[in-house]
């Protein structure tokens, strides 16, 4: 056994960097460790990143955040899933919604009773998918409630997220950091120190030649990868031959009356486009490909469509996804953009950020640094980033478009064999295999495989157990539980207001 880790260095203070030291405070209490952020006024944050999935309630719940509380600090609104317009072909949009569709019955999931339903004919114009989510029927009348406790009532299927104000987020953890004993340290990074033998990192020097010595760093330095990049030179792994939107643009505008319960996600030219509603201001930004659009066109494009005054100068990044082989190398630990990136399609990186915090604490190391928990971390941690690229290269490569140059690059382009099994698995009778740590669950996937058009061939034979006419009835019943119990759900503008004012 090695010596207890004593000082942990963060450097960033972007959401990954307070996100890493609220939950560090929290999970290693005070007295056992000195954890130190150091962040840059001069180089700033990303300052983008506003729509989140719903494990981030864990995250609150973890560090015992209030949401009404929250709600008010951040502008935030909730978020019930993402809508995808025009993806599957110009004037088509489906929702991806949180929570589950439908009821499973003893012997089939819900989803191939659905398939029966559709596939022996059984189905009316009604049995759309998404008419057996609760999350989705809500979204589109922009309703809200939280999910019921009760299993058996149609809305325990509801889940939720949050769409936040990603500036006021890392202003309200690093408030609540700083309370619990989190040391701050404000001023740029100019060298790092390593020890000649081991090659740990042992200090870092700020411009003003202040030194910072720590057993462990975490890296939430952003898209430099100052220390596990830069400094360990870890490779990076490329997926821009799957992934090709390589730029963004973002521009905030004013909040519109209506404050949708969902993100959009609106397929563009050469890429798609957000618009994330908040309290206080809806968040859009354009992804793109810079091989088929210049930065001009797609501010110009952005601009145009935001259907209202911006609020601000348009923000031009880049990027590349893909991610760093190895996150945790010697005594470097990175979290959130400086260990990869993958574009905010299904905002998934605040999530990434998370289970990496997760991931550290199950593996926390002492001054051993012992490989075989590294590896675990890594190969976790890779799994992780792999699942979500199949999940994101699905929204392109399964699509009909084909009406512009980049929408047929992404028709011809390859995929990676995980995912074509995948497809292919769900093409033959609709079975959908995933591994237990997953992020996506099986309605996610179905939701996407289904809204970007593939419909299998057949379903499973366990689904022909339940004679046809029960199963119309069945369905038929399920579909206006869930509708009745949807309708009078308040407008989510009624439940912001509530919090606004206090209650909730
Ligand atoms: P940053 O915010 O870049 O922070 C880096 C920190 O490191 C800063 O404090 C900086 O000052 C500091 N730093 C860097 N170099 C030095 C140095 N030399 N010395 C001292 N300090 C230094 N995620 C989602 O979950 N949902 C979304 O909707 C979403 N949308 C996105 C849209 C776009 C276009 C992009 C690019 C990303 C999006 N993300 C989204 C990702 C999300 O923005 C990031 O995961 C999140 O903000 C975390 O960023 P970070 O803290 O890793 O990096």
């Amino acid at each position: 056994m090695g010596d207890p880790i004593r000082t942990a260095v963060i450097v960033g203070g972007g959401t990954a960097g307070w996100m890493t030291a609220a939950a560090m405070a929290r999970l290693l209490g005070r007295g056992r460790a000195t954890i130190r952020l150091v962040e840059s006024d001069a180089i700033g944050t990303v300052g983008v990143g506003e729509a989140t999935i719903p494990a981030i309630r864990d995250f609150n719940a973890l560090l015992g955040i209030d949401e009404g509380d929250f709600l008010r600090a951040t502008q935030g609104s909730f978020k019930l899933g993402i809508e995808f317009v025009d993806w599957l072909r110009p004037g088509h949009s489906y929702l991806h919604p949180f929570g589950t569709h439908g009821r499973d019955a003893q012997t089939a999931r819900f989803h191939q009773l659905w398939l029966k339903l559709v596939q022996d004919g059984l189905a009316t114009a009604d049995d759309d998918l998404a008419a057996y989510s609760a999350s989705t029927l809500a979204a589109r009348q922009g309703r809200f409630a939280r999910p019921e406790l009760n299993s058996n009532h149609p809305l325990s299927t509801l889940n939720y997220a949050f769409h936040f104000d990603a500036a006021l987020y890392a202003r309200y953890l690093r408030q609540w950091s700083e309370q619990r004993g989190v040391l701050r340290s404000e001023g740029t990074i100019t060298s790092v120190a390593r020890d000649g033998t081991s090659g740990l990192v042992r200090s870092v020097t700020l411009v003003d030649g202040q030194v910072i010595e720590g057993d462990l760093f975490v890296d939430c330095s952003g898209f430099r990868s100052l220390l596990l990049g830069e400094t360990l030179h870890e490779p990076f792994e490329d997926w821009s031959a799957w992934l090709p939107c390589d730029r963004a643009v973002a521009v905030p505008s004013a909040a519109g009356d209506r404050i949708p319960p969902y993100t959009q996600a609106i397929a563009d030219a050469a890429g798609w486009r957000w618009r994330i509603p908040l309290q206080h201001r809806t968040g859009n930004g354009y992804v793109y490909s810079s091989a088929h659009l210049s930065d001009d066109a797609a501010r110009a494009r952005l601009l145009a469509t935001i259907g209202g005054e911006p609020q601000a100068e348009p923000r031009q990044l880049r990027f590349t996804a893909g991610r760093r082989r190895h996150a945790w190398s010697h005594n470097v630990v990175a979290i959130g953009l400086s260990s990869g990136f993958l574009e905010p399609l299904e905002s998934t990186s605040i999530h990434l950020i998370q289970t990496g915090i997760s991931r550290l604490m199950l593996f926390f190391p002492d001054q051993d640094f012992a490989m075989p928990d590294r590896d675990a971390f890594n190969r976790q941690t890779a799994r992780e980033y792999d699942d979500v690229r199949d999940f994101l290269i699905l929204h392109y490569k399964a699509t009909e478009r084909c009406d512009t140059a980049f929408w047929r690059h992404c028709r011809d382009m390859p995929m990676p064999d995980s995912l074509a099994r995948k497809i292919e698995l769900f093409r033959s009778r609709g079975r959908i295999v995933r591994h237990q740590e997953e992020l996506f669950s099986e309605d996610s996937w179905l939701a996407v495989l289904v809204g970007q058009g593939i419909m299998p061939a057949g379903h499973d034979p366990l689904a022909d157990t339940i004679p046809p006419d029960a199963l119309r009835q069945q369905m038929t019943a399920l579909r206006g539980a869930l509708q009745r119990a949807v309708a009078p759900l308040p407008p989510h503008e009624d439940v912001l207001a509530r919090y606004r004012s206090g209650g909730g």
